[in-house]
């Protein structure tokens, strides 16, 4: 019998500890330029948009809204082939960043763009705790 392959997990580099830390908590953290004041994800060394070097960490809303998406109906390997149907979404939030994730919680027939969403977390293990957005209108 073969071992079930694992989901791959994410692996905290010194840039992103913070953020999936503060996943953890079930808060989602960006980050912030306090050179040009602008918002940017994913989590870097110097800003993206004017080079500087000093970034703060800022709590985001956790709303935003549907770019674009996919609906997998395979999964990517055997580890995630228990999951159903699976939504892999471009999320832009109100600080004006853009996220990927899945959005859960809904039929997958009704995603679409434009729809406003919120972040929801999933905890997969004691450390990591996965960013998934669902439809803004439930709770
Ligand atoms: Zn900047």
């Amino acid at each position: 019998m073969s071992k079930q392959p694992a989901k791959h997990f994410p692996v905290p580099t010194p840039e992103t500890a913070p953020y999936w830390e503060a996943c953890h908590n079930h808060q989602l953290l960006i980050q912030k330029c306090a050179d040009c004041g602008k918002h940017q994800f994913y989590p870097r060394t110097v800003c993206s948009h004017c080079t500087g070097g000093t970034l703060e960490w800022a709590e985001a809303s956790g709303r935003g809204e549907i770019v674009s998406y996919t609906i997998m109906h395979r999964a990517v390997s055997k580890a995630y082939a228990g999951g159903g149907v699976t939504v892999l979404a471009l999320i832009r939030l109100e600080e004006d960043v853009q996220m990927m994730s899945n959005i859960i919680g809904c039929d997958p027939e009704q995603v679409c763009t434009g729809m406003s969403v919120e972040i929801i977390f999933e905890d997969w293990s004691d450390e990591i705790s996965m960013p998934m957005f669902r439809p803004a209108d439930q709770q």
